[in-house]
């Protein structure tokens, strides 16, 4: 399965690719990620990176593509995956339908795009504190560490990141809405968009998700997140 998690930032694109991630036994990609981890590394590229994603503007084209490009040729991403914050705009898009068809010549089989209200986004996301070591991401009032500032799955430090702070988060909603928005029409013209509730527990969402892939996800791992969830 090639699925697509659109949404503006903390609508909870991370949290449900995680999940998917577990029942579909495919990887999550995630372009924010992945320029975080060279931003890490100080690499040249990745401090270029940097003083667009501190603005919470969107990073040029020319280095995200290569990233993401090389990310999908890894083995464990032939058999599908989950592409998570990219793409962020209809010259994305097009640039990776280019990649899909220049290996396999598939296309994506669903784009999930989950809707949140702004203000919810901006409760969401100054709350988010997201671990150094293994980015697992906490909320402090919605799902807080057992120990305050620190990671329960892998002891790491947890911290804001610097494009959460309100303002750029304001920035982040501005862009999403001028740029990333347009892909709801593209992939709508395409028959392969569904338009999913953010709002609830993740759970929830969840739910509602692996609903809008019927056909897509085996009967087991559907039957899966049904236990999962209690039902
Ligand atoms: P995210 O973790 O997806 O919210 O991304 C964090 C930041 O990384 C964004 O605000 C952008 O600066 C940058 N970024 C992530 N994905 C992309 C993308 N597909 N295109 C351009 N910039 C991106």
């Amino acid at each position: 399965m090639r699925l697509v998690l659109l949404g503006p930032p903390g609508a909870g694109k991370g949290t449900q690719a995680r999940m998917l991630r577990e029942l579909a036994g495919i990887p999550q990609i995630s372009s924010g990620d992945l320029l975080r981890a060279a931003v890490h590394e100080k690499t040249p590229f990745g401090l270029e990176a940097a003083s667009y994603m501190d603005r919470g503007e969107l990073v040029p084209d020319d280095l995200v593509l290569n990233l993401i490009d090389t990310r999908l040729g890894a083995a464990d991403a032939k058999q599908g995956f989950i592409l998570d914050g990219f793409p962020r705009s209809v010259a994305q898009a097009e640039a990776l339908r280019a990649m899909l068809m220049k290996r396999r010549g598939k296309s994506v089989d669903r784009v999930i795009a989950l809707n949140v209200p702004d203000e919810e986004i901006v409760r969401r996301i100054s709350g988010r504190r997201t671990c150094t070591k293994c980015g697992a991401m906490y909320h402090l009032v919605s799902g807080p560490p057992r120990k305050p500032g620190v990671c329960d799955k892998c002891g790491g430090e947890l911290y804001l990141r610097e494009d959460d702070s309100e303002t750029t988060v304001r920035t982040r909603l501005n862009v999403y809405n001028a740029t990333t928005r347009p892909l709801l029409e593209y992939y709508g013209g395409l028959g392969v968009l569904r338009q999913i509730d953010g709002m609830g527990k993740p759970e929830e969402v969840d739910a509602r998700i692996v609903a809008a892939l019927d056909g897509l996800i085996p009967k087991t791992a559907r039957a899966k997140s049904a236990r999962a969830r209690g039902n």
